[in-house]
């Protein structure tokens, strides 16, 4: 079975993923990891991540690898681990920006496509139930308040030891989906066939709890 999991920045779609991924026995895809490998390679090459000519010239040289290390994927770009870099705020940014070129979306969707191929898979992203595997078994839409989606990213930083700013983390997430829903090629939008979860009141394991339900039923059907 492969099942699709969509939404907007910081719904939580990776932490889910992974935990339903682990859950099921399948392999979990972040998507949204490629797109900030991508952006990283710009911002390393000196490139703005919004020109697209100027990105289409480096797309050649990005080389992604993913590794399982510790039950969790690790990111290698050109042979170098960025497993933790690509988190850092301006390569989301950068990531947003690069999504936008369609060339950058069809170099990643047919890697996306081949590793979904050789496996049951749970792969998140923007565009994976409406153009990546439309013919997934199970699509999720994942949402939650702006607000709510910030409060989590920020929670995550001040663990880390940082001094984030909600406003600041706010805005950028509200710019990243405006960039994602508003693109031409492949925009961010819920699957005709994709069920909606709105995690703003849920907690993680009752997110979890509901997808398991959804994938046990349709697995039954197919
Ligand atoms: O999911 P994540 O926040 O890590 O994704 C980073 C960026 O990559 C997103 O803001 C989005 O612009 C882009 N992306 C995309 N399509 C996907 C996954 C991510 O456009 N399938």
């Amino acid at each position: 079975m492969k099942i699709a999991i969509d939404g907007p920045a910081g719904a939580g779609k990776s932490t889910i993923s992974r935990a339903v991924a682990e859950r099921l026995g399948y392999v979990y895809i972040d998507t949204g990891a490629m797109y900030r490998c991508v952006g990283l390679r710009a911002l390393n090459s000196g490139v703005d991540p919004s020109d697209a000519e100027a990105v289409e010239k480096i797309l050649g040289g990005v080389d992604i690898d993913i590794k399982s290390r510790g039950g969790a994927p690790a990111f290698y770009l050109c042979g170098e681990d960025v497993t933790e870099k690509i988190r850092e705020n301006p390569v989301s940014m950068a990531a947003s920006s690069v999504a936008v070129i369609p060339a950058v979306r069809l170099k990643l969707v047919e890697l996306q496509r081949a590793l979904a191929a050789k496996a049951d898979v749970v792969m998140d992203g923007r565009d994976i139930g409406t153009y990546v595997l439309p013919d997934a078994e199970l699509k999720i839409y994942m949402t939650a308040d702006p607000r709510e989606r910030a409060m989590r990213r920020f929670k995550e930083l001040a663990a880390k030891g940082g001094t984030p700013d909600l406003d600041q983390i706010e805005r950028e997430i509200i710019a990243r989906d405006k960039n994602d829903s508003e693109r031409e090629f492949a925009p961010l939008r819920q699957a005709e066939d994709a069920v909606l979860l709105d995690t703003t009141k849920m907690t993680i394991p009752e997110v979890i709890g509901a997808i398991l339900e959804l994938a046990e039923k349709r697995s039954a059907e197919v």
